[in-house]
């Protein structure tokens, strides 16, 4: 089946526990969370998708069961 989007996204519901799938990454926005955050609380949003160029990696503690995990680049973490 192909993909909707290009990066495919679908949001979680959950902290993941396992790495996502191959040629899969997980990401979250931008919103100020701490490690127990769950996706929605807050407006904290987290997701899969295919890793595309507007993400950095990330090195919050959220989701510790997953290696490796990204955020949203180029937006700020405050506005004001
Ligand atoms: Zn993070």
């Amino acid at each position: 089946m192909k993909p909707k989007r290009p990066d495919d996204m679908r949001y979680l519901s959950a902290i993941p526990r396992k790495e996502p799938l191959a040629e899969r990454v997980l990401v979250h926005n931008h919103i100020q969370h701490t490690p127990e955050f769950l996706p929605g609380q807050n407006g904290f949003r987290a997701w899969t998708q295919i890793k595309t160029g507007d993400l950095v990696r990330c090195a919050c503690r959220w989701a510790p069961e997953v290696t490796v995990h990204y955020r949203v680049k180029g937006i700020p973490r405050k506005k004001r």
